[in-house]
């Protein structure tokens, strides 16, 4: 195939990409990127056709504008990355500074070397664009989870290679001339590639988009929308996985309750109780372990799960919720001194079965309920009489 269909296969690849991506942006919120992939790879695919139809040796001097939409479409395409990986994409001004910066570079390359020079420091110019988004890529395969980092590594690969290859080609043209730029075997590869890399920087980039949907569907399947701690969807899958392991830990359950919390609905409102419902199970998630877990199973009633340990690890637990939620300062609506509350836990004895689960759990709230009537603000164990441990307010 020579060249030319080659960039016009190109430039329609483009389009239709960022087409896609502009149907699929309007549904995402304003900061997933999809709107810059979109509006970079419009842009790119038009000034391909437009500069295939106004001719590549055109002196006007527009047709720098060309270029210079091309180097601003690779440049969305890093900010499209960027906001979506969440990190701070360039500003309008600084697109604008570059954008000025290229095209004095470009007037001086053509007044100097003719329209040679023009179209290598263009292609120079693209290929540290896209180094700049492989290093981009590079520095978030650290940060993002396991499965964002499969696309990752394919758009590094992609786009590492594209970056080699139109570098190779500015120096290729600085060497030869504009006449190879869509002549030979070279340009022929080049565009080969170019075509290949437009598909499947499309098909990658809705890989990443799916993997983040994902990730948010099962993260709002399986979180409590008010406090962010397990539902209890959440906690069956987290006990599924839990007994389901070839050595299984010893599981002891902490039932935890928040003392009097009707009164501060009652005095606050309802608003500053479901404030203070998300302050306590924050409060709670900090002070377990990683390997603990932390889910809301009623109004203002958690349960948390110790894995390991024996019983004075769960009781250490426990008393750390205690002073964590002891320790909070709820702010009040109408701003006057916060609001102070405590909870009350009850432990089970350890479990290591599903079976036992029920039973396990039962006891932990059998211990809560004798907490409060001894009281409140209070840890009690279900331990076998004798053995029972208690804490007593401070
Ligand atoms: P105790 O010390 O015996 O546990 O007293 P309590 O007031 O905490 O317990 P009670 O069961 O009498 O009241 C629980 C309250 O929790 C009543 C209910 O309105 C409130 N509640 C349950 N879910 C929510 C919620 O999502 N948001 C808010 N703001 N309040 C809630
Ligand atoms: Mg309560
Ligand atoms: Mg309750």
């Amino acid at each position: 195939m020579d060249p030319v269909t080659l960039v016009i296969v190109l430039a329609i690849n483009l389009v239709c990409v960022g087409g896609l991506f502009h149907l699929i942006g309007r549904g995402m919120p304003p900061r997933s990127g999809l709107q810059h992939w979109s509006a970079g790879a419009v842009l790119f695919g038009c000034a391909y056709v437009a500069r295939l139809a106004a001719g590549l040796s055109n002196p006007q001097a527009w047709m720098l504008l060309l270029d210079a939409a091309m180097l601003l479409a690779a440049l969305l395409f890093i900010g499209g990355l960027r906001r979506f990986l969440g990190r701070a994409a360039p500003t309008a001004t600084q697109l604008a500074a570059l954008i000025v910066g290229f095209l004095l570079a470009q007037g001086a390359m053509v007044a100097a070397a003719g329209q040679g020079g023009r179209y290598a420091l263009l292609n120079l110019a693209l290929g540290l664009a896209y180094a700049v988004l492989v290093i981009d890529n590079l520095r978030a395969l650290s940060r993002e989870g396991r499965p964002l980092r499969a696309p990752l590594i394919v758009l590094t690969l992609v786009m590492g290679l594209l970056a080699a290859l139109t570098v190779v080609r500015g120096v290729h043209i600085a060497q030869r001339g504009v006449e190879v730029m869509y002549r030979g075997g070279f340009a022929q590869a080049y565009y080969v590639y170019a075509s290949l890399a437009a598909v499947l920087l499309g098909l990658n980039l809705l890989w990443m988009v799916f993997v983040r949907l994902h990730r948010q569907l099962a993260e709002l399947a399986s979180r409590d929308a008010l406090t962010r701690v397990l539902n209890r969807n959440g906690l069956d899958e987290v006990l599924a996985r839990h007994f389901a392991a070839r050595s299984v830990q010893p599981l002891t359950l902490l039932q935890v309750d928040i003392d009097h919390f009707k009164r501060i609905n009652d005095e606050h409102g309802h608003a500053a109780g479901d404030a203070a419902l998300h302050a306590v199970a924050q409060a709670l998630a900090r002070a377990v372990r990683g390997s603990d877990f932390v889910a809301r199973v009623g109004g203002e009633e958690f349960l948390v799960g110790c894995v390991g340990g024996d019983a004075g690890t769960a009781a250490a637990l426990a008393e750390r919720l205690r002073d964590a939620v002891r320790s909070l300062a709820l702010p009040t609506p109408d701003g006057r001194a916060p609001m102070r509350c405590t909870v009350s836990v009850g432990i089970s004895q350890p479990c290591t079965s599903r079976a036992g689960w029920d039973a396990a759990w039962r006891e932990a709230d059998r211990a809560l309920y004798a907490a409060k009537r001894a009281g409140r603000d209070r840890v009690l164990s279900a331990q076998p009489p004798g053995a029972q441990g208690a804490s007593m307010p401070a």
